[in-house]
């Protein structure tokens, strides 16, 4: 198999043990019920700007951390919630117990309903237009970043990662699947953490 070219100061053999291709899964489940042998150590949730709960991924990482109590620390340290493209950072609660030690709270972007809105000028309106078109892409890219220098700075491991914005935000999967898996790639060849990403995906389409 062909690689690209080494980092700097690595050798073949190093550069083959940290490829990042290897270092990225892909789990078909939920996220709350991740098989402990997986050592999932972090998971990103698909929240929305308000933090305090909401449907989909949301709610299922809410019931399983302790909804009130979650709720309650993302009010007091965020009163202002977190605005789209952003992440905030929680302790993981009731699912410490998993041993899951933080919960990385995303904001993605609603894919609007008319894609015009949020095309860059001149760029073709619909869901063929090239990645990084629409300012959807650039806001859902933005969540990935953040996710990625978000593991570094905790120290994380092993960060599972649900399909940001693809279930009621309606960001078309294919997309999505391109911004996640560019991004996760694009982090990993640069750095050491999170050691490991695992996109969980509800079920088989996703
Ligand atoms: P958004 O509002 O960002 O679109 P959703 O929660 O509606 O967030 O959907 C995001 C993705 O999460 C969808 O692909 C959905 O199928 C998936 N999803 C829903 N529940 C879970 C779960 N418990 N574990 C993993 N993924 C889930």
């Amino acid at each position: 198999m062909d690689h690209p070219l080494p980092i700097s100061g690595q050798t073949p053999a190093d550069h083959a043990l940290n490829d990042p291709i290897a270092r990225i899964a892909v789990h078909v489940g939920d996220i709350t019920a991740l098989p402990e042998t997986f050592g999932v150590d972090a998971i990103a949730n698909a929240a929305n700007e308000s933090l305090a709960g909401g449907g989909g991924v949301d709610r299922a990482i809410h019931d399983a951390a302790g909804r009130d109590e979650l709720i309650a620390y993302n009010r007091e340290q965020y009163p202002a919630g977190c605005p789209t493209g952003l992440v905030k950072h929680s302790p993981a609660l009731g699912l410490e117990a998993q041993g899951i030690k933080h919960i990385l709270h995303a904001v993605g972007p609603v894919w609007p309903e008319d894609d015009a809105q949020y095309a860059m000028p001149g760029a073709p309106i619909d869901d063929t237009a090239k990645l990084g078109y629409t300012y959807a892409d650039t806001l859902l890219a933005s969540c990935y970043t953040q996710l990625f220098n978000l593991a570094v700075k905790y120290d994380i491991q092993h960060l599972a990662i649900p399909a940001i914005s693809t279930g009621v935000y309606r960001f078309p999967k294919p997309r999505a699947a391109r911004i996640a898996f560019g991004h996760a790639h694009g982090h990993l060849l640069r750095n050491d953490l999170p050691q490991r990403i695992t996109f969980v995906c509800f079920n088989e389409e996703d």
